[in-house]
């Protein structure tokens, strides 16, 4: 690829990109009316274009990205799925966005009732009883989570210090428990991927809070024995936390409020029709059971009279944890996805996402290793062990991956997998678009044993090839200087 100019070397000397009239307003004299320093002088080596210039530079720069909208992004745990343009549309309805948030509940009725019906299908979805939308984002729900969870036990007068989370947690989970001022202790995971009971038996005691799960877990894997697990648990008094960031694989097959869960977050960013990562505000609402309401963030959303109101009167609450209501954008897109699905087009989602993973795993397992020999749920993760004999590794594999225009999967996660590739195809791609991941990959798996040099170099087609990623992360110098 032809190497693009900086648009500081690309103007010529008083090129100019409009033509105004001349002023005919007597120009008057800054310096009489603003202090000095506030006057900027002439900036140094600015570039000077004209506006076509300007538009293809910067078009250009544009095209550079990689998205959902341009390219597969098989990205595990984060779920990059396809969120119908529709339900953007919907959410910038001026109804929707000229509302302001002190406005009195009578004026903003529709508004509540959206909040309202949403927070009614999450807990047909999750078996809850009652959310707070207050929370950003997935990490935020955790945290508020783990809030809740200390309150309910300090109100009992039952002071507990520990959260337990499997080793294969995603790392908001330990990090969310350890904000909360808990002693975070990791549980095993056995040999077929779940957790491990003889371990969990061990370290839970009636000084654990709470034991953090997603199910299925970051393996892509069901845990099987979750009615067990839940069983331990409660014996012990402790709450059972689920990590609901990636439900796809669940909806409207499987409540985790019918495996004994007490408290779920949800990411409507990752699941609900919004895009997740880098594209704006996210959403991740905390639903309870029965036992633990009186200590959800207020105001909550009731309907009293078939009048919605605010309640503030929540007796144990712990507070506030984000200004107003949370982000309402975010509601209105994971109201019209759900009703617009209905609950067989959630089955739908559930039925697809896992098939699709399914899918790749039957046709890659025996080109690339596996570690756990069962059939995955809506992702899977395999290493490239095999691939590593010949000096390549997953991180060769996923920059290479960029060359034929699909996104790199997550690496070297979950921890327990060594040279993990986590790859989560969801259920919006096509089968095509599947079987040309599945061509790739195994045309790379032949690269590694062929010419591994090619692969430790990529990637060639891009603008920027293989970077110093420990520099990139210590060391980011993103800006540039004039004249230096
Ligand atoms: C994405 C994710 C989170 C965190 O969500 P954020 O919105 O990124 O804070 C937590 N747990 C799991 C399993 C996730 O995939």
């Amino acid at each position: 690829m032809e190497k693009d100019k900086l648009i500081f070397d690309k103007g010529r000397k008083g090129r100019i990109g409009v033509s105004l009239p001349e002023c005919d307003i007597k120009e008057i004299n800054i310096s009489e009316h603003l202090p000095g320093h506030l006057i900027r002088k002439d900036i140094k080596d600015m570039p000077s274009l004209n506006e076509l210039e300007v538009i293809r530079h910067y078009t250009k720069l544009s095209q550079r990205n990689f998205s959902i909208d341009t390219n597969f992004y098989p990205l595990g745990s984060c779920t990059m799925k396809y969120n119908p343009k529709v339900h953007e549309k919907i959410a910038s309805f001026s109804g929707f966005t000229d509302i302001h948030p002190l406005q009195s509940e009578d004026t903003v009725q529709g508004a509540l009732e959206i909040i309202w019906k949403l927070e009614e299908a999450l807990c047909e979805i999750t078996g809850m009883k009652k959310f707070t939308f207050q929370p950003s984002a997935g990490a935020h729900g955790e945290l508020t989570a783990m809030f809740i969870v200390d309150k309910y036990f300090k109100n009992k007068n039952d002071y507990r210090k520990k959260v337990l989370v499997p080793d294969s947690s995603h790392g908001t989970n330990p990090a969310s428990a350890n904000m909360c001022g808990f002693i975070v202790e990791e549980v095993k995971t056995n040999f077929e991927g779940g957790i491990d009971l003889a371990d969990l038996k061990e370290k839970i005691n009636d000084t654990v809070a709470c034991l953090m799960l997603t199910n299925p877990n970051t393996l892509g894997l069901f845990e099987k024995d979750i009615l067990k697990v839940q069983d331990i648990v409660h014996k012990k008094g402790a709450l059972l936390y689920y990590d609901g960031a990636n439900l796809n694989a669940l909806l409207g097959k499987a409540k985790p409020g019918d495996m004994g869960f007490d408290i779920v977050h949800l990411n409507l960013h990752k699941t609900f029709s919004t895009p997740h990562g880098g594209g704006g505000p996210g959403s991740g609402p905390v639903g309870v059971v029965e036992e633990l309401i009186e200590f959800l963030p207020v105001p909550l959303i009731d309907k009293k009279n078939g009048k919605f109101v605010f309640n503030y009167k929540v007796n144990n609450s712990i507070g506030k944890v984000r200004a107003f209501y949370g982000n309402f954008g975010v509601l209105v897109k994971a109201y019209a996805y759900i009703y617009g699905l209905g609950a067989e087009g959630l089955k739908q989602i559930a039925n697809i996402s896992v098939l699709n993973a399914n899918y790749i795993l039957n046709k890659l397992e025996k080109v690339y290793n596996c570690k756990y020999n069962r059939n995955c749920m809506h992702e899977l993760v395999l290493s490239a062990l095999k691939q590593k004999n010949k000096g390549i590794n997953a991180l060769d594999i996923a920059k290479r991956l960029i060359d034929y225009g699909i996104h790199p999967p997550t690496m070297y996660f979950p921890l327990i997998v060594k040279e993990a590739l986590m790859i989560e195809p969801t259920e919006t791609e096509s089968k095509e678009t599947l079987d040309y991941f599945i061509n790739v990959m195994i045309k790379i798996a032949k690269e590694a044993e062929n010419n591994p040099e090619l692969l430790h170099n990529a990637p060639h087609n891009t603008f920027v090839s293989r970077v110093d990623e420990v520099k990139a992360a210590r060391e980011p110098n993103l800006r540039w200087y004039p004249g230096k």
